[in-house]
């Protein structure tokens, strides 16, 4: 079926008096009526006992997700954050590897220094081309985690070529697919990544309203490899054999919902299981407004240099075309300098917010703001100038926009 079909039908539960949404369970615990129906949920794990494991509201939007993402299996979280972890303490142990690439979501880099660091787990950093990837790899590396689009640079890596690798070296390949808008723009488990985890309070969300977050994954014989699934669990059952490709969502599940407690209100759930019914309408449009921006301010004497994957002189734009059903809705401007930032972000008469897929655009100048934590060196690494601005093109008229950029970059 095709994304807008599932988009507003797969997951939707069937309901006792027929009503055509999801309900909200706002419950803790569900009750069972004999010993044995109690003893038979725990020991299956089916059906319902408490919310911090699952609950009817958000299990809904975890069965939406894995349509919309291509997936196998979902977990959804109470956070970008959440999911990241989960996704991660899942494969690693203490002592294993990462290797990340350059230029990461500044969070995610301080989960991997400060929270895996903890674990005694070691992440090294490197370009994400598929050679230099390779060069990293060692005999503790568990996982490869990369962006669908680098933040801000807006570069594509070459999913296809990191999943052969991967698979090659039997080590899971982990994308935040955030910048993907939930299988909208981009679905990295068809390009052979074992493992997606996204913030859902971007484009999925859709309205800048709630935090969420979630983990997809896939059918795989790669956790055949991991000791984790091969050693007797506290039940005493080896996961791999029992739970075969389950055996990982499952470890993410208890691991992050039953044990750490990340989990999802039913509220929340509620709000982005219906913000998905209109993020590719969303993303879309705001795809097409953000070319013509790119378009319309490309050469403009005060804008030093424009990023937009879907200019074609793009670095990125092979990639984009070959990895993502549109362009998307990110741009960034390189106005020279701090100050010439500064006066720009002044004069324009739109939010200036550390988020991005809100309804409305979004500007923020990551110098001073998002990568404000990193050295001058590792900003200019990560591609973050003085005088960048970044861009989240809101849902508003492409016409009104341009004229604002325009008027603003006269203050200049
Ligand atoms: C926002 C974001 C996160 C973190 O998500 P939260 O929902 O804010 O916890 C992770 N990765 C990327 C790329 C993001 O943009």
């Amino acid at each position: 079926m095709e994304y807008e079909t599932l988009a507003v039908h797969a997951g939707l539960p069937e309901d006792p008096y027929g009503a055509l949404g999801l309900p909200i369970y706002a419950v803790a615990a569900y009750g069972f009526k004999t010993l044995e129906e109690g003893a038979e949920r725990f020991a299956t794990g089916e059906g319902y006992v408490y919310a911090r494991q699952k609950d009817p509201t958000s299990r809904a939007l975890e069965e939406r997700l894995r349509a919309l993402e291509g997936a196998d299996y979902a977990v959804a979280f109470a956070s970008g954050q959440a999911a990241t972890f989960a996704a991660l303490l899942a494969l690693l142990r203490q002592g294993d590897e990462v290797v990340a690439a350059k230029g990461l979501f500044g969070q995610t880099i301080g989960l991997f220094g400060q929270v895996l660091g903890l674990m005694g787990v070691r992440v090294r950093y490197v370009d994400p081309e598929p050679n230099r990837v390779r060069e990293a790899l060692s005999a503790s590396t568990r996982a490869i985690f990369v962006e669908t689009m680098a933040n801000p640079a807006l570069e594509v890596p070459d999913l296809e070529g990191l999943a052969a690798l991967a698979e090659e070296r039997g080590v899971a390949l982990v994308v935040d697919n955030t910048f993907g808008a939930a299988g909208a723009l981009c679905q990295p488990l068809r390009w052979g990544a074992h493992v997606v985890m996204q913030s859902l309070t971007k484009w999925a969300s859709g309205h800048g309203s709630v935090l969420g977050g979630a983990v997809l994954s896939r059918e795989t014989e790669l956790w055949a490899r991991y000791p984790q699934f091969l050693e007797k669990d506290p039940r005493g059952q080896v996961p791999w054999e029992a739970l075969k490709g389950r055996c990982y969502p499952e470890r993410v599940r208890t691991l992050g919902l039953s044990l750490l407690g990340m989990a999802l209100s039913p509220f929340h759930a509620y709000l982005l299981f219906q913000g998905l019914e209109t993020v590719a309408l969303r993303v879309r449009r705001m795809s097409e407004t953000a070319r013509f921006l790119a378009e319309h301010l490309q050469g403009h004497p005060k804008v030093k240099a424009l990023r937009y994957p879907g200019l074609p002189q793009d670095p990125s734009y092979e990639r984009a075309k070959k990895y993502l059903s549109a362009f998307g809705p990110m741009l960034t401007l390189d106005l020279g300098s701090q100050e010439a930032g500064s006066r720009f972000l002044k004069a324009i008469p739109l939010p200036k917010a550390a988020n991005l897929g809100d309804a409305r655009t979004l500007l923020v100048h990551p110098w001073t703001t998002t990568h404000s934590r990193l050295s001058e060196e590792g900003r200019l690494q990560a591609g973050v100038t003085p005088g960048l601005v970044r861009v989240s093109v809101g849902l508003e008229g492409p016409e009104d926009l341009l004229g604002m950029f325009l008027e603003a970059l006269e203050a200049v």
